[in-house]
């Protein structure tokens, strides 16, 4: 199999970074390090979720990387855990999706939940015992929100749910939701409007079940499907923050959410680089006579490099403003939408430029190519993250 020489970008010497925060590039690097190409070609073809993977990786401390210790957290910050999404990202190592949502569901629980559901999920969700997934969308509800239709309702000590949530990442997989549901009638007798709140749900629940898988054409590997609630029953205590405010409990997640995304994208855009450049040199050294020709394409590879790094300098922008406390939803809309759409040309570009060399498999650029037009839809569309982008500018 062929084995391409991956760029070191973010380098042992880069004053940019702590030591502490090189020391969770340099652990990343060790746990991908110990994956073959043929691990990492495998569960994107059988389209495998890899559960001992994320186990080891929760032991090296990577479940939990963002949070402070206290519940388990390992004691890093978002840019120690951009750094590892890069290095994931740019190898395609299998776990890294689910790895980024079962962040998103902790940092919910870590801001809004209660001592009772900090001590029951938190130390369980880092030691990779208990994995995390997002249930926001609807078959009827993407980019709106607003138009969620999975309905709670309380009945003694419980609420009961139902609907369906599609697309959901770990879906298949994990034992713990966040999940979104409209509450439409408190006492079960008024039909009074409470409004979008957030639950934590359990796959041992009565009434939880999983629905269709999907066999995407990106992002393979995640477990990603439907989840099912047929009068599922949620305890009480499971609520997660106020009743009516769940769309403030998602957006405050995916507001850091997105800039995790942003680093894999960032890393999606230096794994293709890193491939063109591979076969480049290649062609360049068996094929001395042709160099002329090869040199028209090089102010593209010095395009793909500048606008690569434009990316980058706004992901650890936004990543750095999580770490100072003043996470700004703007800003991560900003880094997702330019490291996804920066990822999703490179990988194009280089695809075109390579040839069929470009659809070989082992390079890992075809896989890029899917999981980066993924990576243009999911936690936002950069549609709806340009029109977001606007109306902060005009509000
Ligand atoms: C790989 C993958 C993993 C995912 N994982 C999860 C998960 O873990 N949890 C979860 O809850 N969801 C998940 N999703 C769902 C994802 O968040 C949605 O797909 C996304 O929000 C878009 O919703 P939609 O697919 O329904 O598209 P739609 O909202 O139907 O949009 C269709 C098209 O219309 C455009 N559009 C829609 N509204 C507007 C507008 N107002 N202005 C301009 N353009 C508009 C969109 O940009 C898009 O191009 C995942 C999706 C994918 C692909």
């Amino acid at each position: 199999m062929l084995q391409i020489t991956r760029s070191e970008q973010v380098s042992g010497a880069n004053p940019l970074y702590t030591p502490e925060q090189l020391g969770w590039l340099k652990k990343a690097r060790a746990f991908a390090d110990k994956l073959t190409l043929e691990d990492i070609l495998a569960s994107d073809k059988e389209n495998a979720f890899r559960r001992d993977l994320f186990e080891l990786s929760c032991q090296e401390g990577f479940g939990a990387l963002p949070f402070k210790a206290g519940f388990g957290g390992s004691g890093g910050d978002y840019v120690s855990f951009s750094l590892l999404n890069e290095e994931f990202a740019k190898r395609c190592v299998p776990i890294m999706s689910s790895l980024g949502v079962h962040i998103l569901c902790q940092e919910p629980i870590y801001r809004f939940g209660t001592d009772a559901q900090k001590s029951r999920y938190l130390p369980l969700a880092a030691q990779g015992k208990y994995l995390g997934a997002f249930g926001l969308t609807e078959p009827a509800a993407g980019s709106d929100t607003a138009a969620i239709e999975t309905s709670a309702h309380l009945k003694g000590d419980h609420y009961v749910l139902n609907g369906t949530k599609t697309f959901i990442t770990s879906g298949a997989s994990a034992d713990f939701y966040i999940v979104m549901a409209r509450v439409t009638d408190l006492a079960g007798e008024t039909g009074e409007a409470i409004g979008i709140t957030s639950f934590i749900v359990e796959r041992d629940f009565p009434g939880f079940e999983i629905g269709q898988k999907f066999d995407m054409l990106g992002m393979r590997g995640y477990a990603t499907c439907e989840i099912v609630f047929n009068d599922c029953h949620v305890p009480k205590e499971n609520l997660l923050g106020n009743l009516g405010e769940g769309r403030k409990v998602a957006l405050s997640s995916l507001a850091k959410g997105r800039v995790t995304i942003a680093a894999q994208a960032t890393g999606w855009g230096q794994g293709a680089l890193d491939a063109a450049v591979h076969v480049f040199k290649k062609r360049i050294s068996e094929n001395r006579s042709r160099r002329q020709e090869y040199a028209q394409f090089e102010p593209l590879l010095g395009k793909m490099q500048v606008e690569l790094e434009a990316a980058r300098a706004l992901t650890y922008q936004a990543a750095f403003s999580i770490d100072c406390g003043t996470s700004d939803i703007n800003l991560a809309s900003m880094a997702k939408l330019k490291a996804t759409d920066t990822a999703m040309d490179i990988a194009t570009q280089a695809i075109s430029l390579l040839g069929e060399d470009g659809l070989n498999p082992d390079l890992l650029l075809e896989r890029i190519f899917r999981d980066a037009k993924a990576g243009q839809i999911y936690e936002g569309t950069n549609q709806i993250q340009r029109m977001l982008i606007a109306r902060n500018l005009l509000k």
